[in-house]
């Protein structure tokens, strides 16, 4: 690389972000960091700030901001911290950041994410909730402000990698047939069906093979992240729903695949390790190092592959159905599984009701068309309500979780 480049990472102190970090630190002669961002890890964020001495450092709530600004000159440090979700937009559309890791969890990326693509800047996605619940208007802005897209999930950027280097968004012409997309199945992949109701948000979270936040972790176990996939996969590589196929592969080597109408399968493969996406998009199109163990294949020994069960895991189910109606329906979906699952990670719910929630709240929202970001924050906001009323109306049975939980 010749010049040093500029980056902002939204979501600093999270798992994306503390491995951006990691990447960045590993080539302090070709990346700068401009501005971290963080919800409310102060302390990490602090410790952060004095490694990296970005120009900007913003967290959420301004007593936060003070506390942080406050430390942060006692230390010497020459960082203005910066307060609110209005602030996130500045950095993220700032004249001097060249690239953004957009990597908060949930919607409440949106708006950040959306103003780095309006500003035409290099957008390394990992908010995999923007694409979903805004697609549409996603994808237009990207092409409207000539933003270079890069996906950092780490089966969209196998697929990325998979799929010719001149790919401008037309399957047919690049001669594919269809998207493998990838998943582990997550740790209740063998679970007794009838056991799916006792298990604990710790369960939930502790994944055989990736190390990530609480939230995308129980959507690896519902399979929900891997609907949100299916999703998010149809935007960027403008893929219908019935051209993405999902794979269960449980040991997570191959990160997804493109078949071609000739029968050739390209895959991506490596160590289940976010680096290795992170460093392929920072350094796009260069590759550069990423502190990533070197895949073994020998010591790996097998690969396995089977079909997804849907009585299992009918979130996949519920995603591909809110894909083919369209409209606002993701928009819905993602909202209402942001409530639900934070309700079982409060004990507030089973881990087996969350699909039941989603399906209840689809069920009973109407959907409506999707023209602009206005509809998708109502839609959310419609998708968060619905998810309330359920979980009032099932509240009985929440409650017989919690206290035999805290028993
Ligand atoms: P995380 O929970 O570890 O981190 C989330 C980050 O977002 C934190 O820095 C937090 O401070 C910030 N944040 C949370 N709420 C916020 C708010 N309201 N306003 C501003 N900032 C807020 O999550 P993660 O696992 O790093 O995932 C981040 C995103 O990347 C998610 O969309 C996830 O689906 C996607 N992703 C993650 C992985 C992974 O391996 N962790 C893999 C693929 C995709
Ligand atoms: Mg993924």
């Amino acid at each position: 690389m010749t010049s040093i480049r500029n980056v902002v990472i939204l979501g600093s102190t999270g798992s994306i972000g503390v491995n951006t970090l990691d990447v960045i630190a590993r080539h302090p002669e070709n990346f700068k960091v401009l501005a971290l961002t963080a919800h409310r890890k102060i302390d990490l964020l602090f410790d952060q700030v004095m490694k990296f001495t970005p120009r900007f450092a913003v967290i959420d709530e301004a007593a936060a901001a003070k506390q942080l600004s406050t430390r942060l000159q006692q230390a010497g440090s020459a960082t203005t911290v910066l307060h609110g979700a209005k602030n996130l937009e500045e950095v993220a559309a700032h004249a001097q950041t060249d690239t953004v890791m957009a990597a908060i969890v949930g919607i409440a990326g949106l708006r950040a994410t959306l103003a780095a693509v309006n500003a035409g800047k290099q957008v390394l996605l990992a908010n995999k909730e923007a694409l979903v619940t805004a697609g549409p208007v996603f994808m237009e802005a990207v092409r409207a402000h000539r933003a270079a897209l890069i996906p950092i999930d780490s089966e969209h950027n196998a697929i990325f990698q998979s799929l010719p280097a001149a790919f401008g968004g037309d399957l047919k012409a690049a001669g594919v047939r269809r998207i493998l997309l990838t998943a582990s199945g997550g740790p209740f992949r063998e679970m007794p069906l009838e056991k799916l109701g006792d298990v604990t948000p710790d369960q939930a979270c502790a994944h055989p093979n990736w190390v990530m936040g609480r939230k995308i972790s129980v959507d690896s176990a519902t399979m929900m992240n891997k609907g949100l996939e299916i999703i998010e996969a149809s935007w960027l590589f403008n893929a219908t729903e019935q051209q993405i196929q999902v794979v269960i592969h449980p040991e997570s080597v191959i990160h997804s695949m493109v078949e071609y109408i000739d029968g050739s399968v390209i895959a991506q493969l490596g160590n289940p390790d976010m680096r290795t996406p992170i460093a392929h998009a920072l350094g796009f199109p260069l590759r550069i190092e990423a502190g990533v163990s070197y895949l073994d294949l020998a010591a790996t020994g097998r690969l396995n592959f089977l079909e997804p069960d849907e009585r299992r895991f009918p979130c996949l189910r519920l995603a591909r159905e809110a894909l083919r109606a369209g409209g606002c329906a993701p928009a819905v979906l993602n909202a209402a599984n942001e409530i639900a699952v934070a309700a079982f990670l409060n004990s507030q719910m089973r881990f087996n009701q969350i699909p039941q929630l989603l399906e209840g709240v689809l069920e009973s929202t109407v959907n409506t068309p999707l023209r602009e970001l206005a509809d998708v924050f109502d839609a959310d906001r419609r998708g968060r309500y619905g998810a309330e009323q359920w979980l009032m109306h099932h509240a009985h049975a929440g409650n017989a979780v919690q206290s035999r939980l805290t028993a």
